[in-house]
């Protein structure tokens, strides 16, 4: 007999997800326990948002003084963790101001808005064009999805907004041949992530800044799953060397608890005025308590590190993986947001990995993703290559 969860979700809840029949009931770093018992190793942390893992105890101590604090307050008012989480993601960004909002794709909004209204200021009300990048992904909502350059996304909600143009990720020469006088921003991801982990070349992405230095544009980077650690530097792009104009985040910045925001170059954060923009729960303090233990977490009690030599150990137990499986035809990424892409049917191994107690998530069209909580031990590096291991020998690839 089905689940009572699930009966009762498929009754209720919007049919906008093809959710695995499970339901989980308790985590422990990173873990998770179903309704049955059965453990399951997390290589998915929420896709990507889980940093500290489960019962991470200082951050429930802190996010639990904080309900008993206060909730919310509205930006009629200021309220401290929203002002100290604005210094330290300033700090860390080395960028200068910050925008609260409370996902990835509103996150993408008010970048793109804060282009706009930049450039239409400063270059001239014509100036309002968006150059992204095919196979890229920025949300859901109607402007995010037309910044989106993955079709399977739009289709059904056509016409898109009509003045995002897209071009070749990796290719320079397609991207100088589609700026106009009338391009605003251009935005991108350093290392695109659901379009199946393909990291810039770092000698495309300076010539992208370059670029955008020449012909006065906004560049944006999208690190809603790239930023706050997860490969290994605060933002992937500061391992680049090539900083962004406006960068956002969501994701792993509330371990959690949502939250979005972008931070961005002081002369572009300038023509945001009271009015331009807002959000009611932008800034919650709720949200930015968690995300300050996150921040504290990883660049004062060495979670980064952690992220570092971690991130070089699963590089180097998948190639080992390689090795043995000629399934596996390539390994990408950095950090802890790794990928590899497969010859084959990616949901079967997905499927056969959660039956041996392994939560993966795919990305792209043959790209198994691994995106654990940054919490994430050696030990648990070596059961997740027992289980890959096993999983590909049981599918005989
Ligand atoms: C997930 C993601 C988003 C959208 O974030 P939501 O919180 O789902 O709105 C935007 N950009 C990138 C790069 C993402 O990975």
């Amino acid at each position: 007999m089905e689940n009572k969860t699930i009966t009762k979700a498929k009754k209720y809840m919007m049919n906008t997800y093809a959710s695995f029949p499970l339901v989980f009931v308790k985590g422990e770093k990173c873990y998770l326990f179903d309704d049955a018992g059965k453990k399951y190793l997390d290589f998915v942390a929420g896709i990507a948002v889980n940093s500290l893992g489960y019962g991470h105890e200082e951050f429930i101590k802190k996010v639990t003084e904080q309900l008993g604090k206060f909730n919310h307050l509205s930006n009629l008012y200021y309220n401290e963790p929203a002002v100290e989480l604005a210094e330290s993601l300033a700090v860390h960004s080395g960028l200068d101001k910050v925008f609260f909002c409370n996902s990835g794709a509103e996150a993408t909004e008010a970048a793109l808005k804060l282009s706009r209204v930049y450039s239409k200021k400063n270059k001239g009300s014509d100036c309002y064009k968006i150059i992204s990048m095919k196979n890229s992904f920025h949300g859901r909502t109607f402007g995010a999805i037309s910044a989106t350059g993955q079709l399977k996304y739009q289709k059904d909600l056509a016409p898109m907004l009509s003045e995002v143009v897209f071009a070749e990720y990796n290719d320079i020469e397609d991207l100088k041949s589609k700026i106009t006088p009338d391009t605003a921003a251009v935005i991108m991801e350093p290392i695109q992530g659901e379009g199946g982990i393909n990291p810039a070349d770092p000698e495309y992405l300076k010539q992208v800044r370059e670029v955008c230095d020449e012909n006065n544009i906004v560049l944006i980077f999208d690190e809603v799953q790239s930023g706050i650690g997860r490969t290994g530097a605060f933002f992937a792009f500061q391992k680049y060397g090539v900083i962004p104009d406006i960068v956002t985040c969501a994701k792993g910045l509330g371990g959690g608890i949502p939250i979005g925001a972008i931070i961005a170059k002081e002369k572009i954060a300038q023509a945001f005025t009271p009015g331009s923009h807002a959000s009611t729960f932008g800034g919650n303090a709720i949200s930015t308590t968690a995300a300050n233990v996150v921040v504290d977490e990883l660049m004062e009690k060495g979670l980064l590190t952690n992220v570092q030599i971690q991130g070089e150990y699963l590089k180097n137990r998948l190639e080992l993986l390689k090795e043995k499986h000629p399934y596996i035809v390539d390994i990408r990424g950095a950090g802890l947001m790794m990928g590899i892409q497969i010859d084959g049917d990616t949901s079967k191994v997905v499927r056969k990995a959660m039956e041996n107690g392994l939560l993966l998530v795919g990305a792209g069209n043959n790209v198994i993703r691994f995106v654990p909580p940054l919490t994430i031990t050696k030990e648990d590096i070596d059961l997740f290559t027992e289980i890959m291991d096993i999983s590909l020998e049981e599918l005989k690839c």
